[in-house]
């Protein structure tokens, strides 16, 4: 037998390579969107695990789908392939315009994916100067040396030596900017239809027209970055379909798996067709456990039923936070779209997110930040009125709280 011992958070610091700053209280279990942590304390969880427990903690159908796998198979590697993995994927090219998937593990590895088809497509079809990626500042794509310098905070990607060539940052939602950069030796834009770690920022749908038509116009693929915005999280399974503009290249990861770690790139089969034998892989991608969890988890959150609770889950959030705005007078504007939401602190507060989001935890609630001045909500697809209402009360006490002082 495993002899258990309670541990606490001095031991994260004796143990932990330092690159988080993790809460004090270690979370025990959950179960919907609450969690207890070892004493017993329980929380409300609006921050989803950053948006990827999009059915909250041990759904039914996840844990089933992950019982049964895990007495079957657990992992082959990619020189066999597996039926989780196949039926994921043809779920994916069936809620999606994508015709071909590559798994991976997290959306960093998703987006390097994406990357390097974009790069491998135009060195195969126009040759080796046409290699320039445009991102935009503020943007995120993950941690990777690739993807971290593709993204665009410095903070990030700085103080690691050389990076990865030839990527340009342009300023976002500004289409003169991209215009001016953009060339015949671009091989692909990569963004966020709503900046999520940038802030919470909308995309201007000129803008993204302008994007895709600069792509056609450049011979350049366009790759939307959906590892946040994916999977049901701004009411429909990705958000791109909301905005009538289609892209090249999609990368999804966070509520694929509902929190079993899983990503994919999503792309057209003639693309797909330039990742040869041996030009790119991966040990786990596809790996069953995953795909069975991630299977269910899609199935699931596309019935029309989740989908559509989205919106009208949004409009409690949206409700319940203006009202405590009222009161408190601290945010400018609550902005977002579905479940993906955030409260942009005032001239007062700015710079506070982080103090927020602390004094919600002394209180049992989970919430996020998004940069210094948003507080960010990214709960459960499917956490309930009571929940919510719980949830808000906390945040109406915490908040009372915070401007006492
Ligand atoms: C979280 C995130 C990533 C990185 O995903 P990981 O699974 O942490 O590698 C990439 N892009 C966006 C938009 C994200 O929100």
């Amino acid at each position: 037998m495993i002899t258990e011992y309670k541990v606490n958070r001095k031991l994260f610091d004796e143990v932990m390579v330092p690159c988080y700053a993790p809460m004090t209280m270690i979370p025990d279990k959950g179960k919907g969107s609450r969690i207890w942590d070892q004493e017993g304390n329980e929380y409300i969880d609006f921050a989803g695990g950053i948006a990827v427990s999009c059915l909250g903690h041990c759904h039914p159908v996840m844990v089933k789908a992950l019982k049964e796998q895990s007495k079957k198979l657990w992992h082959l590697s990619n020189v066999m392939t597996n039926a989780p993995a196949l039926r994921l994927a043809k779920k994916l090219t069936e809620v999606s315009f994508a015709e071909r998937v590559f798994f991976t593990n997290s959306g960093a590895e998703a987006n390097e994916a994406a990357l390097k088809l974009a790069r491998r497509w135009a060195v195969d079809v126009y040759g080796p100067e046409k290699n320039e990626i445009i991102a935009f500042t503020q943007g995120f794509h993950g941690r990777t040396f690739f993807t971290v310098t593709v993204g665009g905070q410095e903070a990030y990607s700085d103080g690691f030596g050389p990076k990865p060539g030839n990527v340009i940052h342009v300023p976002y939602n500004d289409l003169d900017a991209l215009a001016t950069v953009m060339s015949d030796k671009t091989c692909t834009i990569i963004m966020e239809i709503l900046q999520s770690e940038g802030g919470i920022i909308p995309s201007n749908p000129v803008f993204l027209q302008g994007a895709r038509e600069l792509c056609n116009k450049n011979n350049a693929l366009l790759i939307f970055d959906e590892v946040q915005t994916g999977n049901g999280r701004t009411g429909t399974f990705y958000a791109y379909e909301q905005t009538g503009i289609v892209p090249d290249i999609l990368s999804t990861a966070k509520s694929l798996g509902g929190g079993f770690p899983i990503g994919a790139m999503l792309t057209r089969g003639a693309l797909a067709a330039h990742m040869k034998v041996g030009t790119h892989g991966s040990t786990y991608g596809g790996n069953p456990l995953a795909c069975a969890v991630a299977e269910a988890v899609v199935d699931e959150v596309s019935k029309p039923e989740v989908l559509m609770g989205v919106k009208e889950r949004e409009n409690w959030f949206r409700e319940g936070l203006e009202t405590l705005n009222v009161k408190y007078n601290m945010f400018s504007e609550i902005r977002g779209q579905g479940l993906l939401i955030g409260a942009v602190l005032n001239d007062a507060w700015k710079g506070r997110a982080r103090d927020v989001v602390s004094a919600a935890g002394d209180e049992g609630l989970l919430v996020l930040v998004a940069g210094i001045d948003v507080v960010r909500f990214t709960p459960s697809l499917v956490i309930t009125r009571e929940e919510v209402e719980e949830g808000l009360a906390r945040l109406d006490h915490i908040l009372a709280k915070l401007v006492s002082v």
